[in-house]
């Protein structure tokens, strides 16, 4: 029972190195957050000890009174948060929940209709190389080439030629509003059921920031450390008449035992989200956007769609002659950390790509606020406009570690 330093040195000082590493640099990956204390502290905890397949009061393994009483506590919290009727808190990531929500409503061979990858979808709604476009008939929906935005009559469209089983919608990098309501419109002239995929907005939704697919949707699945700000992990929420397949589909029929510290942490992190803080917090993260986004466009930099609603932008890089790999490396040297993205009708492949997602969960979990915004678009501009020079590169990196040391993270944390 020795304590990490002692036991594993090696890996004691890597977590160490990426703690410095979080503290020390701006980071804009959309999906990222920064988890409270009390969710890593959940996470961390003794309850990685117990198995529990099944769910509280039906569980296959004894000794579950305890475990029982934090799943309770999040599948209620969560319930709370969103008003739904019916949550599911075991799966173990993203990716996990829509394959269960898939497995829970369709056959293999059934047809998905949903957002292209390209044009700001996840793997798991259909693409090729994920077991959801192995397993089904997939047709995409895409945005409009003049808008860069959803084309709900387009959409319409595809779903009367193709009768779809499953729409699905939500996406991983687009930066508008998404009308769930018309998308429950267009579903039930079709016969279609909707899944909602809120992963990155769920925290948006959860509070109002965004509107919520709730009422609308028949499955909504998230990921839970996005700007939700809770652990790693997923959950799935539907109305009551699909609680039963739902829960089936995930134990036994996706997942073994669940990961009973994430569930706990994942209650923590309800708990947190239903405060009066978090709905500033999720707020701000909009506001912090929108200053961003209008920054860069008075910068004079192209954003798809020409702008944001929620918490990401995406910068098209094409009139800069430069591509989101090349952008992206350069920034982190500079100390700001995002992703490379695919833009709409990018003429480049995913690897390379015209453009990179911003996002502000992250920077506005350590306090930053619109002025800041303002510093990082400049700073963001500085080095896309000087790519190759590694004295601009260098000046903005120390302008990074100041910022950074003006808002500090865990600063209590010695890890
Ligand atoms: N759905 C959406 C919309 C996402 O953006 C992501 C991840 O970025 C996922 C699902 C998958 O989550 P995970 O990485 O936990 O599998």
């Amino acid at each position: 029972m020795k304590p990490l330093s002692v036991e594993d040195p090696e890996i004691a000082s890597v977590i160490h190195s990426e703690l410095e590493r979080q503290r020390n640099n701006i980071i804009l990956i959309a999906s990222e957050n920064y988890a409270s204390r009390a969710v890593m502290e959940a996470q961390g905890c003794i309850m990685t000890n117990k198995y529990a397949e099944g769910y509280p009061g039906k569980r296959y393994y004894r000794g579950t009174a305890c475990v029982d009483v934090a799943e309770e506590l999040a599948r209620e919290r969560c319930k709370k948060l969103f008003g739904a009727e019916h949550v599911n808190v075991q799966p173990h990531s993203g990716t996990q929940a829509n394959m269960a929500a898939y497995f829970a409503v369709l056959k293999p061979g059934d047809t998905i209709m949903g957002m292209n990858l390209a044009h700001g979808g996840h793997l798991s709604h259909g693409s090729p190389v994920n077991f959801s476009g192995r397993m089904y008939k997939i047709v995409p929906y895409s945005v409009r080439r003049d808008t860069e935005m959803l084309d709900y009559s387009e959409m319409a469209d595809i779903a009367t030629k193709s009768k779809p089983q499953l729409i699905v919608v939500g996406a991983s990098s687009y930066p508008r509003i998404i009308d769930f309501k018309a998308v429950r419109e267009i579903a039930d002239d079709v016969g279609a059921l909707v899944m909602a995929d809120i992963a990155h907005i769920a925290g948006l939704c959860a509070v109002g920031a965004h509107p919520s697919p709730i009422p609308y949707a028949d499955i909504v699945t998230t990921t839970t450390h996005k700007t939700l700000r809770g652990p790693r992990g997923a959950l799935i929420m539907c109305k009551e008449e699909l609680a039963s397949s739902i829960d089936r589909s995930v134990f036994p029929g996706t997942q073994g035992g669940p990961f009973m510290n994430s569930i706990a942490a994942k209650a923590v992190a309800f708990k947190e989200a239903l405060s009066p803080e978090f709905k500033e917090y999720q707020f701000q993260i909009v506001r912090n956007a929108r200053a961003l986004a209008d920054r860069l466009l008075e910068n004079k930099l192209d954003l798809v769609s020409g702008g944001t609603d929620n918490h990401l932008m995406m910068v098209k890089l094409l009139k800069e002659g430069i591509t989101g790999k090349v952008a992206d490396e350069a920034l982190e040297r500079a100390g700001i950390t995002l992703n490379k993205n695919m833009i709409p009708f990018d003429p480049a492949t995913p690897f390379v790509t015209s453009g990179i997602r911003i996002g502000t969960p992250c920077v506005t979990t350590r306090g930053m606020k619109e002025k800041q915004m303002v510093q990082i678009a400049d700073m963001i501009t500085a080095v896309l406009r000087d790519i190759k020079n590694e004295e601009t590169i260098k000046a903005v990196r120390s302008q990074v570690k100041e910022l950074c040391d003006q808002f500090p993270l865990y600063p209590d944390l010695t890890c």
